[in-house]
C-alpha cells in the first residue's frame, strides 16, 4: 500500500524493485522482448540482432496479450508496439524531451505548465510501450526517479491557482487500487482542486487491469473525474475493452479520447472516420488528435502537417460534429499550450516551415519534418 493515515509520509517510487509492489501486475503474459515477438509471429525473424539488442537496452518494450492478439490480424496494431531498428535513427530535429516537461517540473512527478492545471505522474510504467511515445526516454519499469506522493500533494495544496490535476505518466491506471485511492483521497481533500483527469491507455490495451474495485474508486471521488482514453485505431478495440468501457460509462465516468496521427496506422480518412464514429457510439467523445511530437527515433511515424490538415478537413465532412476531435500540436520546447491546427492559423512559409498562430494571438515558426 502506498500510504494512509500516519503512514502518509511513505514515498511512492518508480524504481524497478518497488514497481513490483505498487503496480497492479497482471498474471497474463505481456511480451517484453524482441524474441518473444518473433515467437508469437508478430515480427519476422530478426536479421540484425545487434541492432535489436541495442534497441532493447535503449527503450522499454511491452505488448500486452490483448494487443498481441489484435496484432495477429492488424498491421496497424503491430506497428505501434513491435520494435523496429528504424528507432535507432535520430533526426536532427528530434529531442529527448520534445515538449519541455523538464523545464516546468517544480517537484518530481509534477509538471506545472499551465497556471490552472498540473500534470501528476505517479508512475513512469505503462502496460504497453508505444514505439512513438513522446516520453519514451522516461517511461519503463526501469525508469529512474522517484515519485514522492506527499511532496506532490503538498505542492498542489500550496498552489491555490491549480483547479485541475491531470494524472498521466507512464500510465496511472497501472497503479494498484490502494495507491489510486490514496492519491484520489489526497486530491479530494484539496479545497481548490475542482476536477481530476486521467490520461490512460489501459482500458483499451490491458482491459483486465480495470477491476470492479478500480472502477469504483474512480467513480467514487467527490470531485468530477474525467477519463481520457488513448486509442489510435478501432482495430485496438477488443470485446473485453468494449465491456470495460461500458462499465466505466455505466458507473458515470465521462470519457473523451486522445489519439496520435501516425503514418501507417491511422493516416487515412476511412480509418479516422471509423475510429471517431465508433468512439462516439460507445460513449467516448473524440477530444484530441495530436500532430506527433519530435521524440527521438520516431520520424518514421510522422505524417506531414499539410497532410494532417487535409485529412481533418475530409473527416469533418464525414462525421457528426460531436465526433470531431481537435487536431493539436505542442509547440516544441514546451513554450506554449496545445495549439489547435487548421488552415486558419497555419501558414506554410516554405517547404516544411510554417507559421502557427496560437489562440492567444502569438505567432511561432514551426519546422515540420518526416523521415523521408
Ligand atoms: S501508454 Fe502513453 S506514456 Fe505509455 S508508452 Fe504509450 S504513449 Fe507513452
Amino acid at each position: 500500500m502506498l500510504a494512509g493515515g500516519k503512514k502518509s509520509k511513505t514515498k511512492m517510487t518508480t524504481t524497478d524493485q518497488q514497481n513490483k509492489a505498487l503496480i497492479d501486475i497482471s498474471q497474463r503474459k505481456t511480451l517484453r522482448t524482441v524474441a518473444h515477438m518473433v515467437e508469437q509471429g508478430l515480427l519476422d525473424d530478426v536479421l540484425n540482432s545487434d541492432a535489436f539488442g541495442e534497441l532493447e537496452k535503449k527503450y522499454a518494450i511491452a505488448m500486452t496479450s490483448t494487443m498481441a492478439q489484435a496484432g495477429q490480424t492488424s498491421e496497424a496494431v503491430r506497428r505501434q508496439f513491435v520494435p523496429s531498428v528504424t528507432e535507432l535513427r535520430v533526426h536532427p530535429l528530434e529531442k529527448e524531451d520534445p515538449i519541455g516537461d523538464e523545464t516546468h517540473a517544480p517537484v518530481q512527478g509534477i509538471v506545472h505548465r499551465h497556471p490552472d492545471r498540473v500534470l501528476m505522474m505517479p508512475t513512469m510504467a505503462c502496460a504497453v510501450y508505444c514505439r512513438f511515445c513522446f516520453r519514451r526516454e522516461k517511461v519503463g519499469s526501469n525508469a529512474e526517479g522517484a515519485f514522492d506522493a506527499v511532496a506532490a500533494l503538498t505542492y498542489i495544496h500550496e498552489h491555490p491557482e491549480i483547479k485541475e490535476v491531470i494524472l498521466t505518466g507512464g500510465d496511472p491506471l497501472v497503479l494498484s487500487p490502494a495507491n489510486l485511492k490514496y492519491l484520489l483521497d489526497g486530491l479530494d481533500s484539496v479545497p481548490h482542486v475542482q476536477r481530476i483527469r486521467f490520461h490512460s491507455r489501459v482500458p483499451v490495451v490491458a482491459p483486465y487491469l480495470m477491476s470492479d474495485e478500480k472502477i469504483a474508486i474512480l467513480s467514487g471521488t467527490r470531485k468530477p473525474l474525467w477519463l481520457s482514453i488513448h486509442t489510435n485505431i478501432w482495430d485496438e478495440m477488443s470485446e473485453q475493452a468494449l465491456a470495460v468501457i461500458s462499465r466505466l460509462r455505466h458507473s458515470g465516468i465521462p470519457m473523451v479520447s486522445q489519439s496520435v496521427l501516425l503514418r501507417g496506422v491511422n493516416d487515412d480518412v476511412e480509418t479516422l472516420v471509423s475510429l471517431f464514429d465508433n468512439l462516439l457510439n460507445i460513449g467516448i467523445k473524440p477530444y484530441y488528435i495530436h500532430h506527433m511530437d519530435a521524440a527521438e527515433g520516431t520520424a518514421h511515424f510522422r505524417v506531414p502537417l499539410d497532410k494532417g490538415l487535409a485529412l481533418m478537413e475530409q473527416v469533418q465532412k464525414r462525421v457528426s460534429g460531436l465526433a470531431i476531435p481537435r487536431y493539436v500540436l505542442d509547440i516544441p520546447g514546451g513554450v506554449e499550450y496545445k495549439v489547435p491546427l487548421s488552415r486558419n492559423n497555419v501558414r506554410q512559409v516554405k517547404d516544411g516551415i510554417y507559421t502557427i498562430m496560437t489562440q492567444a494571438g502569438k505567432s511561432y515558426s514551426y519546422q515540420d519534418f518526416t523521415s523521408e
